[in-house]
């Protein structure tokens, strides 16, 4: 699945119209869910029939396509199973109980309902809601007319803090020719550089987030000095949305960077398989950790991994950085020491160096790997590649 974005340029009254839409979707949602709580042994097939009788009873409900209100159920039904999987596998802590939603921002066609013209440039919303003909904003690169209408799954308009978008879901395969470069790669990722590989190579740190967080602090500041409910406090809340906006763009640009790039120039790739949701719960290093993006960095990893075909392997993280990966010595230190010196064979190496040739050979034993290239390219541009295979990961990082 590759997913196409635009920005949406529209009128006052197409916005307005696609906020209603927004609306509706949240009340079916909700109304599917209320459902669920009130009666017992509802299924998804019980939800999916019941837009039909919410659309008979309130009219607006009957204004958004059918296929809209049916993906909207889908939402309801989506937080179901996984309350139910939480409390069979006795999940410690909370079940994640399915809540009631009062801050949707999203509407989401599937197949109907909607009219792309030929040239890809104008989108017509042909359901009742009345949105209209809007104008598609994006990069010439991105063809959206290239693909045949059958392929587009899912056309979804998305609230932004910089406007509305529309996201398409295109059922496409997409791979690349990979280049053979004969690198097998190991990569450290660390909060002094933000990666360091096995060949002792480093890219720097962006620090988006603290570069940009005196800006984000000062109109934090000014927001909350803004009367309640006044018409200031609302257009300060707008540009602080901004500003986060522009943040997440940057890291995830980063991200995605730097990820095509190590696996362009690879034929394989370790990584160590963080517990980075335990991490972050230190809090001393939790606005680092936020801020490396690292998360997003590895399921890009993945993701382009997948589609050049070349093996991503997690390693498990036990005593990378502080085994010598010249003779195997434990070498203990602190997380400030950021030399390796062994003690037995006497090399000496930069701390993240030393792990990610660690972190490579554990790979290419391939004995506490897992490949990770088995996931479907879908997976980047959703939202969890690799966190699941980071809960199975045992033990802490060692430093
Ligand atoms: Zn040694």
């Amino acid at each position: 699945m590759l997913i196409y974005e635009y920005k949406l340029d529209g009128t006052k009254q197409q916005y307005a119209a696609i906020e209603e839409a927004i609306r509706v979707v949240q009340f079916i949602r909700n109304k599917c869910l209320r459902k669920w709580m009130d009666e017992i042994g509802v299924s998804k097939n019980d939800l999916q029939c019941y837009c039909a009788v919410l659309s008979k009873e309130y009219s607006f409900a009957s204004a958004l396509n059918s296929q809209a209100r049916q993906a909207a159920a889908d939402r309801a039904w989506f937080a179901i199973p996984r309350f139910y999987d939480n409390c069979k596998s006795h999940k410690t802590g909370k079940k994640g109980y399915p809540q009631f939603q009062h801050d949707n921002r999203s509407v989401e066609y599937k197949q109907t309902g909607w009219k792309l013209e030929s040239d890809g440039k104008h989108i017509t919303f042909t359901d009742g809601c009345a949105i209209g003909r809007l104008r598609l904003v994006g990069n010439p690169k991105q063809q959206i007319a290239a693909f045949p209408i059958k392929d587009i799954k899912r056309v979804r308009i998305v609230r932004r803090a910089d406007g509305y978008s529309v996201q398409f879901s295109v059922a496409a395969e997409r791979t690349i020719e990979h280049t053979p470069s004969g690198r097998n790669v190991g990569i450290d990722v660390g909060l002094k550089s933000f990666l360091t590989d096995s060949e002792g190579k480093t890219v720097e740190n962006p620090r988006h987030y603290r570069k940009a967080e005196r800006r984000l602090k000062r109109l934090q500041r000014q927001l909350s000095r803004k009367q309640k409910k006044s018409c200031n406090r609302k257009k300060a809340r707008k540009q602080l949305a901004k500003a986060h906006l522009k943040v997440a763009r940057q890291r995830e640009d980063f991200a995605r960077k730097q990820a095509n790039a190590l696996i362009t120039s690879s034929d394989l790739i370790a990584y160590e398989d963080l517990k980075i949701r335990n991490m972050v719960k230190n809090h001393r290093l939790a606005k680092s950790i936020h801020d490396a993006g690292w998360g997003q960095f590895l399921r890009w990893v993945n993701y382009y991994g997948s589609l050049h075909a070349i093996p991503v392997i997690a390693v498990a993280p036990q005593w990378t950085s502080q085994e010598c990966s010249e003779c195997g010595t434990i070498v203990k230190k602190s997380l400030s020491v950021r030399t390796h010196i062994c003690t037995r064979c006497g090399v000496v190496l930069d701390r993240d160096h030393n792990a990610a040739l660690n972190i490579l050979a554990k790979a290419l034993i391939g004995t506490l790997g897992h490949r990770e290239t088995s996931g479907s390219p879908e997976n980047a541009s959703g939202q969890t590649a690799s966190t699941r295979t980071r809960k199975r990961a045992t033990g802490k990082r060692a430093g």
